[in-house]
């Protein structure tokens, strides 16, 4: 009866307690009560459980280890492994209480093993919950860089480790991801920790590992062992779906980025049609670049074209924008009005005075896009910190112009490439462009040369119809003087009438100047060219009009280069020239003054020249008269005919010369001829007819 009410007091507490301390407790104080024990202690899974609490449970241990009298030990079994020892003492032990005290500490057993399936049973739902929610999280990640951190975290949450590491494997190198407040550990774990590696992989391949840190003498319970490999191979599957998405959202990016560059070409293709202008081209090109709407929106371009006269590539227009884009929201515009307001926006940049370093054009002539530094070429234009690339605009082979970017970051190539086209389309735009300013200024030069012909024709009518005139009058005027002179010369020197006939020896002279002036224009004249020295045809010039000079106080000042080769010229005409010239700077210097003549050999592209210059003081030429001074007729004096310049350029000209004019007002204005040396230029025959 007293073992059946045990047996039954025993399995109400197992069936009931949730504690495995309590529960033990109380099975033990119930069998020192019913069997009337001094002492009850149990050894099992290295604790010790003795009854009553107070109780030293040193004797015991050794009754285990050595026997004792007094004390009885059963062992407590777990199949054929013994799990410890229920050791009691005292009382008489008939041999249906040992009986009792096998089952009893079977029952112990059950207890313990119950009650640890049961906590596992309930953590490894738990578990199951929380891999649950890191699936859920994980499979919803499409960021490598996310999941690597949510799977380090996942892994440490799950195994308790001190640190995890989450190495994923990366074309471009791999990257690991850490979770763990002993983050450290990683770099020593060789010394008190030991490290559990786990490789994250999915039928497709090997993404990567895992690996956890735990101090040495720490083990993970199967269950947390399991879920660390589910979580693993979950990460396998999630990580093959990161890598595909990310290379499938790589094509896709690629394919829009080129869907745009095409776009933007195909668009400022267009928009270059609407003009030939060779500055709103340039301003396009610009926008192209630089609109953050409308095209790759870079904060930096700077266009530069190549000038033959300078021999380099100039600036000719650039934006640089940080804050607001000048563009604004319009279309592509080719208006005045809008050039003009962001030829006025601060992002426009004038950079005619800007010249790019020979070293870079020496680069750029190699044909290819050229990463700038920009400390070595020193471009004030560029923004420090932004990584700047030039690229060649080239006409066949030889360049003609300069695209220069830049941006912050730099550029890949798949960029560069984009900016090469675009180069390319550029240098056609602006070379159709240039060709057809080139055709509109022939065009222009050829209406002008045609109105210029138009008028010569008029003018040699009236040329023709002055000659005429003056050739009638000549013989008259011959007789009037020739009579006027007879009479001036019988007349008593004291005669008061001598004032008439010396006024009109006076006026005939001047108009027999003016007559032999408008036939000397209207003869066509013939060239009898000989080797001549031009510094005596000067000083024979000047010794002419050696008196005027020194009556009007007017200094005269010779540079003349005593090596000057002859040169072969109509002696006779060139004097003319040289008179013409002298006497219009005397006629110019009002009070005292001075005038210059000088000579020199120079070489004007690559040909060798005669240089003669007649400068004077005389206050230089009104800027309005300037285009008309060749013009014949064209005259500013009352007693001029206007025809000295014209005939000086027409006989300059029939020397294959040239004859130009330096206004220097107020001081004066020089008169300068080239001349061709023989056998560089010069027309060769000897006697050239005009
Ligand atoms: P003319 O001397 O009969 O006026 P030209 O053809 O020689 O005719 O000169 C045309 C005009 O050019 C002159 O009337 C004068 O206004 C201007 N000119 C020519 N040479 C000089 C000079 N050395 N200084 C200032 N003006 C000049």
């Amino acid at each position: 009866m007293k073992g059946l009410m045990l047996i039954s007091r025993v399995c109400d507490i197992i069936c009931t307690s949730t504690s495995l301390r309590r529960g033990i407790s109380e099975v033990l104080a119930s069998v020192a009560d019913a069997l009337s024990l001094d002492g009850v202690c149990l050894f099992m899974g290295g604790k010790t459980y003795p009854s009553p609490e107070t109780l030293d449970s040193a004797p015991f241990r050794e009754a285990v280890e050595r026997g004792a009298e007094g004390y009885w030990v059963f062992p407590v079994f777990h199949g054929r492994e013994v799990l410890g020892h229920l050791v009691v003492k005292g009382g008489k032990i008939t041999s249906q209480d040992e009986i009792l005290l096998k089952v009893v500490a079977k029952q112990l057993d059950h207890f313990s093993a119950n009650l640890r399936s049961k906590r596992e049973l309930k953590m490894g739902s738990r578990l199951l919950l929380e891999l649950y929610t890191a699936g859920k999280e994980m499979g919803s990640i499409l960021e490598m860089e996310e999941m690597g951190d949510k799977l380090a975290h996942f892994a440490r949450r799950f195994s308790g480790a001190s640190c995890v590491r989450a190495t994923i494997f990366d074309p471009k190198g791999h990257r690991s991801y850490e979770a763990g407040e002993e983050k450290g550990v990683v770099q020593f774990y060789g010394e008190g920790y030991k490290r559990w590696v786990v490789p994250l992989e999915s039928p497709k391949g090997s993404w990567g590992v895992l690996e956890l840190f735990l101090p040495k003498g720490k083990r993970l319970s199967r269950y947390q062992r399991r879920v660390v490999y589910i979580l693993a191979e979950l990460a396998g599957t999630f990580l093959e779906n990161v890598v595909l998405y990310g290379r499938l959202r790589g094509l896709v990016d690629e394919r829009e980025r080129q869907i745009r560059y095409l776009s933007i070409l195909y668009q400022v293709g267009n928009a270059y049609r609407m003009t030939v202008e060779l500055r709103k081209r340039a301003f396009l090109a610009l926008r192209a670049l630089t609109d953050p709407m409308k095209g790759l929106g870079l904060p930096q371009a700077f266009l530069f074209l190549y000038r033959s006269s300078s021999g380099h590539l100039e600036g000719l227009i650039g934006i640089s924008w940080l804050g607001v884009s000048p563009w604004g929201e319009g279309d592509w515009g080719v208006d005045d009005e809008y050039f003009k307001r962001v030829g006025s926006s601060p992002a426009f940049r004038d950079l005619s005075n800007l010249k790019l370093p020979d070293a870079l054009c020496k680069e750029l002539e190699k044909g290819e896009a050229v990463q700038l530094s920009v400390a070595e070429y020193g471009l004030p234009i560029c923004e420090r910190g932004f990584s700047h690339i030039a690229l060649p605009l080239l006409r066949e082979e030889t360049l003609v112009g300069a695209l220069l970017v830049g941006r912050e970051g730099g550029f890949d190539s798949e960029e560069i490439r984009f900016l090469t086209m675009f180069s390319h389309q550029l240098a056609l735009a602006l070379e159709s462009g240039r060709l057809h300013e080139t055709l509109k200024k022939t065009s222009e030069d050829l209406e002008d040369a045609q109105e210029r012909l138009f008028h010569y024709e008029k003018l040699a009518t009236l040329g023709e119809l002055a000659a005429r005139v003056a050739h009638d009058l000549k013989n008259p005027l011959v007789a009037i003087g020739g009579f006027a002179r007879r009479l001036h010369n019988k007349m008593a020197e004291d005669c008061p009438d001598k004032i008439y006939t010396r006024t009109i020896l006076k006026e005939v002279e001047e108009a027999e100047k003016i007559l032999s002036d408008v036939l000397g224009y209207s003869k066509v004249p013939h060239l009898l060219k000989r080797p001549t020295d031009i510094n005596a045809l000067l000083d024979d010039v000047l010794f002419l009009h050696a008196e005027e000079l020194r009556d009007r106080g007017i200094i005269v000042i010779k540079k003349l280069d005593r090596k000057l080769p002859p040169v072969s010229i109509d002696a006779a005409q060139m004097r003319q020239v040289f008179m013409n010239l002298v006497s219009n700077a005397i006629q110019a210097i009002e009070k005292k003054g001075s005038i210059t003549v000088s000579t020199s050999l120079v070489e004007d592209r690559g040909k060798r020249k005669a240089k003669v210059e007649v400068s004077d003081t005389g206050g230089g030429i009104h800027e309005g008269d300037l285009p008309n001074i060749f013009n014949p007729f064209f005259t500013t004096k009352s007693t001029g005919t206007g025809l000295g310049l014209s005939i000086v350029k027409r006989i300059v000209e029939l020397h294959g010369g040239v004859v130009e004019v330096v206004n220097n007002p107020p001081v004066g204005a020089t008169f300068l001829i080239l001349l061709p040396l023989e056998g560089e230029g010069a027309p060769k025959k000897e006697d050239t007819k005009g």
